[in-house]
């Protein structure tokens, strides 16, 4: 009876945090962007939409802590503006912005745009969220498995106005891989996602 008990406290225990839905589920669109070029081949991404999707299965996994999913509206293509090669005293995350067309983004839904390569591992200041498929990250216990997935987590966390945290295992700690999320951010997260939740358009 006991060893049954300890067993079953075991399996409870080692449940990952993510399989717990305490809330209503919160649904946001995100329409993702592959980015396309010939000119500038760091802006263009290698991910195909089939990756994409296992992407945004990891990253709901992630958020399911907070109640959040994000659903894929669209994933297409995007061909990016024929900007001159990024000069060495120009932000990356400045001219990979202005790479970016913005008529065909979406008034339903959060915009994301992959690319190959870029100085920071993505970014966030006012849409589209940008991701870098070939991230630089360190390790820590309990991390995502798919840095790709654990990158896009983050921004999304960034879109819900989170702020970096120190706390290596913390979805919010820069450049780590972790995914924890605190009570205070997940209540914070979906205050966030209620309000961006009202203010677009359904599709
Ligand atoms: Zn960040």
């Amino acid at each position: 009876m006991i060893r049954l008990l300890i067993f079953t406290l075991l399996v409870v225990c080692s449940l990952p945090l993510h399989t717990r839905e305490p809330f209503p589920i919160i649904h946001l669109r995100v329409r993702v962007h592959l980015m396309q070029s010939i000119a500038n081949p760091r802006l263009q991404t290698t991910l195909t939409e089939k990756r994409v999707r296992a992407i945004f299965d990891e990253v709901n996994g992630i958020w399911a802590q907070a109640g959040i999913r994000f659903e894929l509206e669209a994933v297409g293509s995007l061909q990016a503006l024929d900007l001159a090669p990024k000069r060495w005293y120009i932000k990356d995350r400045d001219w990979v912005k202005k790479a970016i067309p913005t008529d065909q983004f979406s008034a339903t839904a959060i915009d994301v745009c992959f690319v190959n390569d870029m100085g920071p591992n993505g970014f966030f200041y006012g849409e589209p969220v940008v991701v870098c498929e070939n991230p630089e990250f360190h390790k820590v216990s309990g991390g995502a498995d798919d840095p790709v997935a654990r990158v896009m987590a983050h921004e999304l966390g960034h879109v819900l106005f989170l702020q970096h945290r120190q706390e290596h295992t913390n979805l919010m700690a820069s450049g780590k891989n972790g995914v924890s999320l605190n009570p205070q951010e997940i209540k914070d997260a979906r205050k966030r996602a209620l309000e961006i939740l009202g203010q677009l358009p359904q599709a």
